[in-house]
């Protein structure tokens, strides 16, 4: 009984890892129907794009991105203030998904929301920089979270006007609108603020929409962890907090970008599952926000 119990128990934390690692990401069921599989791994469009992590393994099998005079690259654990990732780390696609380097970004995505505060001070205790992809409407509803992320040194993304998971398929026009309006609304908000990158809604790269980010001055960041967060339909409570825990330990990475959310839906197991992972990752790796 108790041995059929522990197999059981370990086929299903084996089929949860390898649906957790194909990275498919369709944020939060709030900014979607529902989270539909659309999005494909790490980020471009259509199927043919490899597995994030595979892509992370090529490349780094490939040797070591070439990566900017200012990358600290250092392979050291110890956490140092001045590493910075590298931007340069983008492939031919254009959808960089790695940092560059051995340092670790951790981006969160969907927000700002009545979580974000949260977040920020625990990241302000770690001191710890990371990425914040914004939606337009969010940053409209929240500004002044938007003001906090900038004032405590977070790198910012762009993650389109209203999360419209398909806008890489319309028309450059409306593309470029949307991206525009989003920058409009967080520079009214934090006018001298950075906006280097661009995160497109469910990983749905297009190249018209990597082109356009590219002409409006940002680069297209994709990921290599996707702990699913977003997923509130699969797991919930602490199902869902020990699920996130376990994927980012088990698949993170020198150079990894892990995908979490701090909006678009309710992310208290995403807080809980971060005031464990923080302490732990620090101490693994160095952990930066991407480079501006
Ligand atoms: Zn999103």
């Amino acid at each position: 009984m108790t041995r059929t119990r522990l197999v059981l128990g370990a086929l299903i934390s084996a089929a949860v890892l390898a649906l957790a690692g194909c990275g498919t990401d369709a944020p939060s069921a709030a900014w979607h129907g529902s989270p539909a599989q659309s999005g494909s791994a790490g980020g471009a469009g259509g199927g043919t794009q490899a597995h994030p992590i595979s892509d992370a393994t090529a490349q780094a099998a490939a040797g070591k991105p070439s990566a900017s005079a200012s990358a600290s690259a250092s392979p050291s654990t110890s956490p140092s203030a001045s590493a910075s990732a590298s931007p340069a780390a983008a492939p031919k696609d254009g959808i960089m998904r790695q940092t560059g380097g051995a340092q670790v970004a951790l981006t969160f995505d969907d927000g700002p929301s009545a979580d974000t505060p949260k977040l920020l001070a625990m990241l302000r205790q770690h001191n710890i920089k990371a990425t914040f992809c914004v939606v337009g409407v969010a940053v409209q509803e929240f500004p002044q979270y938007l003001q906090e992320i900038v004032k405590d040194g977070h790198t910012l993304c762009n993650h389109t006007w209203k999360h419209d998971e398909k806008l890489g398929k319309k028309s450059a026009d409306t593309i470029r609108a949307d991206l525009q309006r989003t920058n409009d609304e967080i520079r009214k908000v934090v006018p001298d603020a950075q906006i280097k990158y661009f995160r497109h809604p469910g990983g749905n790269f297009t190249p018209a929409a990597v082109q356009i980010a590219t002409e409006l001055g940002m680069t297209s960041v994709g990921w290599t962890v996707d702990p699913s967060d977003w997923n509130t339909k699969k797991w919930s409570g602490n199902q869902m907090t020990q699920h996130i825990i376990t994927t980012v330990r088990n698949n993170t990475k020198p150079g990894a970008v892990i995908l979490s959310h701090d909006g678009g839906g309710d992310r208290s197991a995403t807080l809980a599952a971060y005031k464990t992972l923080l302490p732990e990752l620090k101490q693994q790796y160095t952990l930066v926000a991407l480079p501006l």
